[in-house]
């Protein structure tokens, strides 16, 4: 049986009323964006540190600096194609990522298809080992008050 490793990644963005809301690489119509460095995209960072995790190296922050002003306003597609580098250099594949994005706003039930579509275009994994889903915080806490979004994922590779 092949070596199976699994991940978990974990990211949460202020969201601000001057900023875009990027998620899985889509432009989501929402009055709040993320507010990062890079473009925000909680889930792409999700994903990334999911990965990474899987492989046992370090995480989207040490790869990625926010000191560094390469990567401000970065589009994080970008950081996606460089960590799925880093899993094919590592001889791994992706078998299956399962993310929630959790906000009070946007709904991404509309654009989870358009997400799901990005993400396996990005990754080159088959749209069917892709899950997005969307959950509110039933306005408690900081998202509950539309203040911040959250993502978590676990992603499971097979090695060699
Ligand atoms: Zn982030």
């Amino acid at each position: 049986m092949k070596e199976m490793r699994i991940g978990v990644g974990y990211d949460i963005h202020k969201l601000d009323s001057g900023c875009k809301m990027v998620l899985g690489g889509i432009n989501l119509a929402s009055s709040k964006g993320s507010l990062g460095h890079s473009d925000g995209d909680v889930l792409i960072h999700a994903i990334c540190d999911a990965i990474l995790g899987a492989l046992g190296e370090c995480d989207i922050g040490i790869m990625f600096p926010d000191t560094n002003s390469k990567y401000k306003n970065a589009d994080s597609v970008e950081f996606l194609y460089e960590v799925k580098n880093v899993m094919r250099r590592n001889g791994c594949r992706i078998i299956n990522l399962d993310s929630v994005v959790i906000c009070e706003e946007p709904k991404i039930a509309p654009y989870r298809e358009k997400i799901i579509n990005k993400l396996s275009d990005v990754l080159e994994v088959s749209s069917d080992r892709i899950n997005v889903k969307g959950k509110t915080s039933e306005k408690l806490g900081d998202i509950g008050a539309g203040n911040a979004i959250e993502s978590q994922v676990v992603v499971l590779l097979e090695k060699g």
